[in-house]
């Protein structure tokens, strides 16, 4: 069976409450689509405005980031429990921006991954290589890695059901799309990956994501690449681009 397309929006650290209800309300006739999934992961205050702005939709909402715990002295977090509660089906989890800034590690975010699956959460998990790694040709080798780590004690069904983004570091925010080439062969590759940790069957039904600065000009070829799912979107999902993107097809 063919994989669904899923074209998810990283909203990253902007949009306030009044301006995401108003962004929603502007995307909404552009993002309207059959064959593809549409995701908005927003910043936490934001879930709750976007999940009610969506309703009648067929938009699902993730948010940003979580934390591992289910509430308790943890100032400043936010919890699985409260993402469902709010109306949220994904979650991002290890984006290079946590990695880099919150020096959030693969053994942490392997207990994100499960902790999310624990709940009821999809988790969108990012994995993706440096400039440097990709010069010193150990771009493979590292997220072989990344995955390895982060999927420890996911079981089958649950890898089956997630999301993985491939987001070259080098690509994201820069205006400097990897190549469909480039592109494919890291998704290919963890394709390739996740059939060695768990089975081919599995391989086929996990959705890998291009990220790293898609625009409505390259999705297109990016998305017809045949391990290429969809893509997690950064700065072009604030504007109209986004349903153009979404619509990559027309
Ligand atoms: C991202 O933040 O996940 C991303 C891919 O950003 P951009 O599209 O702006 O490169």
């Amino acid at each position: 069976m063919a994989r669904r397309k899923v074209v998810a929006g990283n909203w990253k650290m902007n949009m306030t409450p009044s301006e995401a209800k108003a962004l929603v309300e502007t995307l909404k006739p552009l993002v309207e689509s059959n064959d593809v999934d549409v995701i908005y992961c927003v910043p936490a205050i934001d879930i709750v405005p976007v999940v009610e702005a969506v309703k009648g939709t067929k938009v699902e909402v993730g948010a940003e980031n979580m934390y591992i715990e289910e509430k308790g002295a943890f100032t400043g977090e936010i919890s699985p429990n409260m993402l469902t509660d709010a109306g949220c089906k994904y979650v991002i989890i290890g984006h290079s921006e946590r990695r880099q800034y919150f020096k959030e590690d693969d053994a942490f975010l392997n207990k994100k991954v499960l902790k999310a699956f624990e709940h009821g959460l999809v988790p969108i998990l990012c994995c993706g290589e440096t400039l440097e790694q990709r010069e010193a040709g150990v771009t493979l080798d590292w997220i072989n890695l990344q995955i390895k780590s982060d999927l420890q004690g996911v079981t089958k069904e649950q890898a089956a059901s997630m999301i993985i983004a491939y987001e070259p570091i080098w690509a994201i925010g820069t205006g400097k799309t990897a190549t469909s080439e480039q592109a494919q062969e890291v998704c290919c590759a963890i394709r390739k990956t996740v059939a060695g940790i768990f089975d081919t069957d599995t391989a086929e039904k996990i959705r890998i994501q291009y990220g790293g600065s898609v625009n409505a000009k390259t999705a297109p070829e990016l998305f017809s690449m045949p391990d290429i799912d969809g893509g997690l979107v950064g700065g072009a999902a604030l504007k109209p681009d986004f349903g153009q993107i979404v619509n990559y097809r027309n």
